[in-house]
């Protein structure tokens, strides 16, 4: 685990300890433009096309089966992922699927640090929207700050109005919008707009509506610093190569005003690039002053890079007083040292790997599923059961899963015991399951043996002739 290592030197006096938390007070950020500004609309506008196009992409799956790409049937109990299907006991997948989330969330913090949660969040996506909504309706940081408090007039009742019925509008649209993955996107929509949809759908969308306009309008930055796990998780796995955004107080102390600075070089004395002027904080939208050194709750956004170069840009001084570079460096240049870029290194080759392996895995493991699947669970109590005649009988749970869309017939069989007799309670050994369902039966097994001997049931569909097969085994009376 790293640690958070910073040199707490007299003339290192602008940084503070680290800390999970920002400005308490209420923040207006204010709008600022730059690339990071500009690659943070293109996320919200990439994130936001893949969030609607996905649900009214197609998938043709036979007839009979819902045919979007991306669904969570509930009423079915499956899960369509184009063309991966997911049964309530495979649930097993979306394990792999959040490990594979971690150990990716992991990598990324290792390269970028938090830069999923400041440009791909929903969360950050969402209040992206809310806020461009505030400064449109309302002005920016110094109108909106200047309006806080003041006299209420008809001309504010309007601006109020307009923001919050804009923002419940985006959250109607972007929270609200979720309920089109559980339900055929485009009925659902025909349905909800005619009055025609189910109750549980109006409510979901009440629900995720009041969620979103609840968190992106009002909690905002409060959410990605209490509310999400991220931040705590961040000082556990900090890592002081990832290129995260941080201020090179090396180049920018001590600060002063331009004029200052200008006084101070004239008289041979010290004078850094950062002449005070606040952009960077006043842009953040978590309220961080980043010149005090990494703040687990910064979402890495860039948005103090673009102020600061907007700045520095004004100065005729080089960029990147505030940039993306790793804190090791920020480290290395205040004793002096070139900057060394070191983002392949062993933890994340090993995490890139692993990430690799356990897709392999999932993939392999995903194609070799077939169509049908037989599971046998053996009777607990009573294990075994000694019958009159002298032999011994053990009673198995056994579940056929049909996983076409057509009615099938399967003959059932038992190998691995010798003159055993095979019994299915109440029918033959040839069994029917209709289309995408499964079946369960009680199977007995009766056998005069004293051994514990393993067994293989077999299930045949007799059209194709193709079997799939579990193991369990025969368990002699008192031998358990
Ligand atoms: S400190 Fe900079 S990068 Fe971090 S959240 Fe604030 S504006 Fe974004
Ligand atoms: S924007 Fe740049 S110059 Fe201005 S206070 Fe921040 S670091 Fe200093």
């Amino acid at each position: 685990m790293a640690t958070l290592d910073i040199s707490f030197k007299p003339e290192r006096a602008h940084l503070r300890k680290p800390k999970a938390g920002a400005f308490t007070g209420r923040i207006v950020p204010q709008s600022v433009s730059g690339r990071y500004r500009r690659l943070k609309w293109t996320a919200v506008i990439v994130c936001l096309a893949v969030y609607y196009i996905l649900p009214f992409i197609r998938w043709s799956r036979g007839p009979g089966q819902p045919d979007q790409a991306v669904l969570v049937d509930f009423e079915r109990g499956r899960l369509y992922f184009f063309f991966v299907e997911i049964w309530p006991q495979e649930v097993y997948y979306l394990t792999g699927v959040l490990v594979l989330a971690t150990l990716v969330l992991v990598l990324v913090n290792s390269l970028a640090g938090r830069v999923w949660c400041g440009y791909f969040c929903p969360q950050t996506v969402w209040t992206d929207l809310f806020l461009l909504v505030e400064r449109l309706v309302e002005g920016d940081r110094r109108a909106r700050l200047k309006k806080h408090g003041a006299p209420i007039t008809p001309q504010r009742v309007l601006e109020i109005g307009t923001k919050h019925g804009l923002w419940i509008l985006i959250a109607m649209g972007t929270g609200g919008a979720f309920v089109l993955y559980f339900a055929d996107a485009p009925s659902l929509i025909r349905d909800f707009v005619t009055g025609q949809a189910s109750a549980i759908a109006y409510a979901w969308v009440g629900i995720l509506t009041a969620s979103t306009y609840t968190l992106a309008g009002f909690a905002r930055e409060q959410v990605c610093t209490w509310m999400c796990p991220w931040p705590r998780l961040q000082g556990a796995i900090w890592d002081p190569e990832a290129l995260i955004v941080n201020y090179r107080d090396y180049r920018g102390e001590p600060r002063a005003s331009a004029k200052k600075a200008a006084e101070l070089k004239a008289r041979n004395k010290p004078a850094g690039d950062c002449v005070d002027c606040l952009q960077c904080v006043t842009v953040c939208p978590i309220g961080i002053d980043i010149r005090e050194g990494p703040n687990f709750a910064c979402i890495n956004c860039g948005l103090c890079v673009d102020a600061c170069d907007t700045t520095m840009g004004k100065l005729g001084r080089p960029r990147g007083l505030i940039d993306y570079e790793a804190w090791s460096n920020i480290e290395r240049g205040w004793r002096g040292e070139p900057p060394q870029p070191r983002m392949i290194r062993p933890k994340t080759i090993a995490l890139a790997l692993s990430i690799v392996a356990l897709l392999a895995l999932m993939s392999v493991s995903l194609g070799m599923r077939g169509d049908a699947k037989i599971v046998v669970i053996h009777d607990r109590n009573p294990i075994a059961v000694t019958l009159s005649d002298g032999r011994t009988r053990n009673g198995y749970a056994v579940r056929l899963y049909n996983k076409t869309g057509l009615e099938r017939s399967f003959a059932l069989a038992v190998s691995g015991l010798e003159n055993a007799e095979v019994e299915v309670v109440g029918s033959d050994a040839r069994v029917t399951v209709a289309p995408d369902a499964t079946y369960e039966l009680r199977m007995l097994v009766k056998a005069s043996t004293e051994d514990r001997l393993p067994l293989q049931f077999t299930a045949t569909d007799v059209a194709s002739g193709r079997s799939v097969t579990a193991q369990d085994v025969f368990v002699p009376a008192g031998g358990q």
